[in-house]
């Protein structure tokens, strides 16, 4: 049989593409691993945070909110946001750093000051000889990430789809119109192919004859480590550092923390590098309370950009048929359902939702042929 689309890649950004497609189109979504998400969806943060990213990736949070708060009936009867509120600080002589975060606030999303003693007293972790201002976003939410991508992955099938696990494309190839598709020895054909292998974009995009588009996967450490005891976890908002990209969270009774490194690196099942995990534990020791006796967990991930950070989504103009849906850098979980409703709406309709005129412009600008992306080759 021809799909009319198949999608590479089945993490965030391919599961909620495919799901969006197959309300009115025959998918197929194809995925390397066994397990759906075991890259980059299964390794994020799990955090919105609208006020994060470019400014139109900041656009695009707020366009997924909607979805997150009320998803379709019959999506999921579990909620997919939760919430959590994030806390910025500021070590003495860096209070100006939090001006740019306060003048983010908006009414919709407030952001406001908040007293050291107060901020002390929700985060009994921070030391207080380095803690000298506060800010307070209450509408930073965890999101639950394995709920939403399995709610896609359900819904999918429930429509019609088709998810092939296991399943590596090796060679792709248009005769007449024909995507053809290999896997090894398996072959399936498409009328159009949806590129979203996140960091492996580009190879894939390779085996259909494309030039690169300037995509770099970037790893980013994780480690998780016991709270001081007694502490209550769930309560903790996230704490975000000024003038680091460090941050700590709450995750599962314990806290996670990242030195939010991004360290340029090939396409690859990333491991973390025992530097980054020794430098996150000694910063926590340095800048917390909090002892680091052991380390319960540690992963990395990878995050994947292009030149101007902001997605890249639409179709190819130097070949027929061929829809990239990548570069979702720090943000693919939360832009996940508004990038999708977009890109199915693009490919069935020529056009973007209407609801997103505000933004239509600018959504139209993640296309190929945007000047910031170099293509050589
Ligand atoms: C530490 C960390 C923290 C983060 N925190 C947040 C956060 O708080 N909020 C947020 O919104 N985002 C966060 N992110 C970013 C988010 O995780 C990514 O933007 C998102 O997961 C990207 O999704 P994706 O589907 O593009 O990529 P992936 O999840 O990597 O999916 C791509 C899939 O393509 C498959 N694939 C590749 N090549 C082939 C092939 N040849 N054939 C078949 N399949 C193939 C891969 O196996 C993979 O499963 C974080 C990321 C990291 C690493």
């Amino acid at each position: 049989m021809i799909y009319d689309f198949i999608v590479i890649g089945a993490g965030m950004a391919g599961a909620s593409a495919a799901f969006e497609l197959a309300e009115n189109s025959n998918v197929l979504l194809i995925e390397a691993e066994a397990q759906p998400g075991y890259h980059s969806s299964g390794r994020s943060a799990a955090l919105f945070t609208r006020n994060y990213g470019t400014p139109l990736v900041r656009k695009i949070n707020a366009l997924s909110e909607p979805f997150f708060q009320a998803p379709p009936a019959g999506f999921t009867d579990r909620p997919l946001l939760h919430p959590r509120g994030a806390l910025t600080v500021a070590a003495p002589g860096k209070e100006t750093l939090l001006d740019p975060v306060l003048a983010a606030s908006t009414e919709d999303n407030p952001v406001v000051e908040m007293a050291v003693a107060d901020a002390l007293d929700l985060v009994p972790f921070l030391r207080p000889d380095r803690l000298s201002r506060a800010v307070f976003e209450a509408g930073v939410m965890d999101i639950d990430v394995s709920t939403m991508l399995q709610a896609y992955l359900k819904g999918f099938k429930a429509r019609g789809g088709t998810l092939s696990c296991r399943t590596k494309v090796t060679a792709l190839s248009n005769n007449k119109g024909t995507w053809t598709v290999n896997a090894g020895s398996t072959t399936f054909q498409s009328k159009t192919i949806v590129n979203a292998a996140g960091a492996w974009a580009e190879q894939v995009a390779k085996m259909a004859g494309l030039a690169p588009i300037g995509l770099v996967a970037k790893r980013r450490t994780a480690i998780i480590v016991d709270a001081l005891p007694g502490m209550d976890v769930a309560r903790l908002p996230c704490v975000d550092f000024s003038g680091s990209d460090a941050y700590i969270k709450p995750e599962a009774g314990k806290l996670m923390a990242s030195p939010g490194d991004a360290t340029p690196t090939v396409p690859q099942d990333v491991q973390p590098d025992e530097m980054d995990i020794a430098i996150i534990a000694d910063w926590i020791e340095r800048e917390t309370i909090i002892p680091v006796r052991r380390i319960a967990h540690s992963w990395a991930g990878l995050r994947t950009f292009v030149s101007d950070e902001n997605p890249v989504m639409g179709y190819d103009p130097t070949v027929d048929n061929f829809v990239w849906h990548a570069g979702q850098g720090g943000y693919g979980i939360m832009m996940a359902p508004s990038l999708a409703q977009a890109l199915a709406a693009l490919c069935q309709r020529g056009r973007f939702p209407d609801d997103f005129s505000s933004t239509l412009t600018e959504i139209a600008s993640l296309g190929l042929s945007r000047v910031s992306l170099k293509r050589n080759g």
